[in-house]
């Protein structure tokens, strides 16, 4: 018998719209928005048969690289595309997350994003023991992490023995603001959080963040914004104030502090911070350039031109979760190769999609 096989709850399904047209696929959006945020778990028999097995409502209605955009014709001979694996056992996904949670720590390590030290962690939630995450020790380099150094913890925050952790302190507003959201939101896999000097400076305004750019509409009406209520220390209910203001979103500013991320897969988690943060540059510069022109007495360039309402939701909407995971692959190659061995390209028991 052959064994069964895991599709990674983080996954939904792919259909391929092939012969669909654009305004079919738009037609598709607000169905696909909900969808995709299930949650499915499937095991089967047939790896062939369950990697393109219908997982309840249809939920990825554009097959990324999948067909030929010029012809809107199918792909007539099989090619490799990167996509969220399947695993053999719920084992092997838990050591997928820790190897992909190292890479992520590593890429906003070497981004520049521990610049705070103690002031940013990523959590994971773990496949097995499903209420309990996975967070980077307190006060180690993320540029050097390995998925042995990473720490389980219980949804109580006591570090766990036993399961292959790290006994290391954690951060406790890491498991503050973390585990709140974890416990708000069963479809999130990974919570990312750090201090950048962007968010620094944006999450002062009070405002959010407007589709500016095409990079900008992956976030439109997708973030939240978090009044300030001090260090998430012992205020377990600054935890809960920032996981009711991401709501069912992909993004909270936090007002005063920073930004916070939150996907179904750790590469989709730490893809997004780092976009979450790129657009906040651009739109700060946009909107100093603005008032820069308006003050010589410039006639254009005066207000930034945003995507309209249909633009914005449609961009969007493509922009979806296995998206942001397959837009991090290249960062996680980078990430894997610069390691020099440490870290591996895979897990035993990863079992590639098509
Ligand atoms: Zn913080």
């Amino acid at each position: 018998m052959r064994p069964a096989l895991r599709l990674p709850s983080s996954l939904g399904t792919r259909r391929h719209l092939t012969s669909q047209t654009i305004s079919t696929i738009r037609a598709f959006s607000t169905s696909y928005r909900q969808a995709n945020r299930n949650y499915a778990t499937v095991t089967s028999g047939s790896p062939s048969l369950t990697v393109t097995q219908t997982i309840g409502e249809s939920s990825l209605p554009f097959g990324y690289g999948s067909y030929t955009p010029s012809s809107n014709k199918a792909q007539d001979t099989p090619i490799h595309h990167i996509r969220i694996p399947a695993f053999a056992s719920l084992t092997a996904e838990r050591n997928f997350r820790k190897l992909h949670h190292a890479a992520g720590l590593r890429w906003l390590g070497h981004n520049g994003y521990n610049n705070e030290g103690a002031g940013g962690h990523v959590t994971v939630r773990d496949p097995i023991l499903t209420d309990h995450m996975w967070i980077n020790p307190h006060g180690k380099s993320f540029s050097w992490m390995r998925p042995e150094d990473l720490v389980l913890i219980n949804e109580d925050g006591q570090v766990v023995d036993g399961h292959g952790g790290n006994m290391h302190s954690v951060n406790p507003a890491g498991y503050v603001i973390h585990s709140a959201i974890h416990r708000a939101r069963p479809d999130v896999v990974a919570v990312v959080h750090c201090h950048s000097v962007p968010s620094k400076a944006f999450s002062s305004l009070g405002t959010m963040l407007e589709p500016i750019n095409q990079d900008a509409c992956r976030f439109y009406k997708d973030h939240g914004l978090a009044p300030f209520g001090g260090i998430a220390l012992e205020k377990h209910v600054e935890g809960e104030h920032i996981a009711a203001a991401l709501g069912s979103t992909k993004a909270c500013i936090l007002q005063n502090h920073g930004h916070l991320t939150a996907a179904k897969s750790v590469d989709a988690a730490v893809f997004l911070f780092g976009a979450f943060d790129r657009c906040i540059q651009a739109q700060l510069m946009a909107d100093a350039a603005v008032a820069g022109r308006k003050a010589r007495g410039e006639t254009t360039g005066t207000e930034t031109i945003k995507a309209s309402e249909e633009v914005a939701n449609y961009t969007r909407e493509i922009y979806n979760d296995e998206m942001a995971y397959i837009m991090f692959q290249s960062a996680f190659e980078d990430v894997v190769r610069a390691s020099g061995g440490e870290l591996s390209m895979r897990v035993e028991g990863e079992i590639a999609r098509v």
